[in-house]
């Protein structure tokens, strides 16, 4: 099969993780016979140098001719880099916010899994982490809380500050929609998120999802209150499959969940609209401190890519065994030094990603 991948390979580490990943994406193409074609993309920093601003509409229009894009991570270190002296709507991030909304990417997937070998790194007690946890995060991306009206005003003489969680039941349905669509390819369970004990916005939430959930009867549906699932996350995460959630509490518990992982360069994340487009992302930063060392770890971007595979492009055997690759690097012992552990070996972002491309 033909796709056409934007690449945007972005600022401190990007260009050296996003290399790694079409290595693999390379190595997969040639296994199996697809073509895969590459638009590069400027954006944030890398596109503040060439053009003043951190987001072109050619690049808006460019990603649109693309079936998705894969992405480094954008930003620089905003104590020394001069990107930081310009207003904010002109910094690198800006890009980011403007490209998701250009792109109406309302879906925010954060995978969280442990893998065996990294298990040391899990901050959570020893029988917890032994039993692992594969979960995978569906945050609603443009909307709620952080979208809503706003203002501060003084009131009676005394400053008084409004924010305005709304969702209509569109926006839930579409989200609804694809986090059972994903559980579909995954262990097929949904725990919806919400606070539909206090809220309105919450209660409409439950009502559309379970509305939703009657196309799906193979997928097993329930509901947690937010603050319930924050302690589960950490008492019995190997109970979850797919947790379906508005943006704020997306925020927070997405955080919460990569963190007990403990390992910050090993976590992918995409972002969809209602087509089979996406951006595909590591969840780390560009991590300007070790950018052109060698010494990033590319697996976040790598598992980004498969991602894309899975999600964007259908080729589900395909991603699974991109996946397999990586399991089986670190299982032979092979480590980048964010995850390196007694025992085992030392290597760099090139060498990394040389191993994952000869195991596909
Ligand atoms: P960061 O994630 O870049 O780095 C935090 C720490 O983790 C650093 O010590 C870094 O060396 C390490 N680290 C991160 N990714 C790694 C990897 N793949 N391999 C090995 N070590 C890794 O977070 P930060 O330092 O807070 O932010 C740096 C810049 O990244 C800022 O400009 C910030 O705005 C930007 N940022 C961008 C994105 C994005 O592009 N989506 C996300 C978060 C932060």
């Amino acid at each position: 099969m033909n796709f056409r991948i934007g690449v945007i390979s972005g600022d401190g580490i990007g260009p050296e993780i996003v290399r790694e990943a079409r290595k693999v994406l390379d190595q997969v193409a040639s296994k199996y016979g697809h073509a895969f074609e590459y638009a590069e993309l400027l954006l944030g920093g890398a596109s503040i140098d060439v053009h003043g601003v951190p987001l072109t509409e050619e690049t808006v229009r460019q990603a649109k001719t693309c079936d998705a894009v894969l992405m480094g991570s954008i930003g620089g270190d905003a104590k020394t880099s001069p990107w930081y002296r310009l207003e904010p709507s002109k910094r690198p991030e800006a890009g980011l916010l403007g490209i998701r909304k250009a792109l109406n990417l309302f879906a925010n997937l954060r995978p969280a899994y442990l893998y065996e070998e990294l298990r040391a790194a899990c901050p959570l007690r020893e029988d917890i982490s032994a039993a692992g946890f594969d979960m995978l995060i569906m945050r609603e991306l443009t909307g709620g809380l952080y979208f809503g009206a706003r203002k501060t005003e003084e009131v009676d003489g005394v400053l008084t500050a409004v924010d305005t969680l709304s969702y209509n039941e569109y926006e839930i349905r579409r989200i609804a929609k694809r986090a059972f669509d994903i559980a579909m390819k995954r262990r097929k369970k949904v725990c919806s998120v919400d606070k539909a004990n206090v809220l309105d916005s919450s209660r409409l939430w439950r009502k559309v999802v379970e509305e939703v959930a009657k196309e799906y009867p193979e997928v097993e549906l329930s509901h947690m209150y937010v603050d319930n699932c924050a302690m589960q996350l950490v008492m019995n995460p190997a109970q979850f499959d797919v947790i379906l959630t508005e943006n704020m509490f997306g925020d927070i518990l997405s955080d919460e969940a990569s963190m007990v992982t403990g390992s910050i360069g090993m976590l992918s994340s995409a972002s969809l609209n209602d087509t089979k487009f996406g951006l595909y992302e590591p969840s780390h930063g560009s991590a300007p401190d070790i950018a052109g060392q060698d010494r990033a770890n590319p697996i976040a971007t790598i598992l980004s890519a498969a991602m894309m595979l899975r999600y964007s492009f259908d080729l589900d055997e395909e991603a699974d065994r991109v996946e397999a690759a990586v399991r089986t690097v670190l299982k032979e012992g092979y480590r980048t030094g964010d995850i390196l552990s007694e025992g085992c070996t030392c290597v760099g972002t090139a060498r990394m990603g040389d191993l994952i491309a000869e195991r596909i």
